[in-house]
């Protein structure tokens, strides 16, 4: 039997990775692995490895690529998310990273099915950052303009909705310069091995949804 798709997600911060992520996930069946929301639940339990990270994270750094892959080795191996498919939200953020996912998929025997860029101009990912409210608990993201609706309180989980330590303006300008420097260049690494699909991120959350269902349909088509 063909186990799970096995996507990933890049795009800017803001770019909406992470609520197409549920979306995606939900609608193949597959888990969800977000390392920003890894670290913040680890930070937030105490563990050494979540402090470690969430001091990196709130200047808007990268966290260090070993201490990320140790992270994510232990969830995808340890999970077993390579036999049941995954969309990965927020890694790999690196060449050092996209290179040991490579190495993973490799040893598993299969390889990626697609990694999709999701392309939203940087003074609207900077508007969205901006207004963009977040559930402490289940990571439900929302904005000033469409609330939860008890002021403060997740729509989903009851959580408490705030905004994030690292959307700061001095921080948001250092991921997006990161973005550019570190990230951008996986891009290219995606391209070359005929993986990469840039889609539009403008428009309602159901029309990015609907192109991105079509991008991996059309992916899984050529597999079969
Ligand atoms: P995110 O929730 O995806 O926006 O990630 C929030 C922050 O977590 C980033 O700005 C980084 O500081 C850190 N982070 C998350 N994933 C990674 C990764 N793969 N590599 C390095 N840092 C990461």
């Amino acid at each position: 039997m063909t186990s799970g798709i096995r996507l990933i997600l890049l795009g800017k911060q803001g770019a909406g990775k992470g609520t197409q992520a549920v979306r995606i996930a939900q609608h193949y069946s597959v888990a969800h692995l977000s390392t920003g929301d890894l670290f913040r639940a680890a930070a937030r339990g105490g563990a050494p490895a979540g402090l470690e990270a969430i001091a990196y994270m709130d200047r808007g750094e990268l966290v260090p690529d070993d201490l990320v892959l140790r992270v994510v080795r232990e969830q995808m191996l340890d999970g077993g998310l390579m036999d049941s498919g995954f969309v990965l939200d927020g890694f790999p953020r690196t060449l050092v990273q996209a290179s040991a996912l490579e190495e993973e998929l490799a040893i598993s025997g299969r390889p990626l099915d697609i990694a999709i860029d999701l392309e939203v101009p940087t003074e609207i990912v900077l508007d969205r950052i901006a207004g963009r409210r977040v559930c402490d608990d289940c990571g439900t993201t929302y904005h000033l303009t469409m609330p939860p609706k008890v002021n403060g309180v997740c729509d989903v989980c009851g959580g408490t909705v705030s905004q994030r330590d690292d959307d700061t303006e001095v921080a948001v300008m250092r991921r997006l310069e990161l973005y550019e420097t570190a990230t951008m260049p996986i891009l290219d690494f995606y391209r070359e091995i005929d993986r990469l699909d840039e889609i539009d991120g403008l428009g309602t959350g159901d029309e990015v949804f609907a192109r991105i269902v079509s991008a991996i349909d059309a992916r899984l088509k050529t597999e079969d």
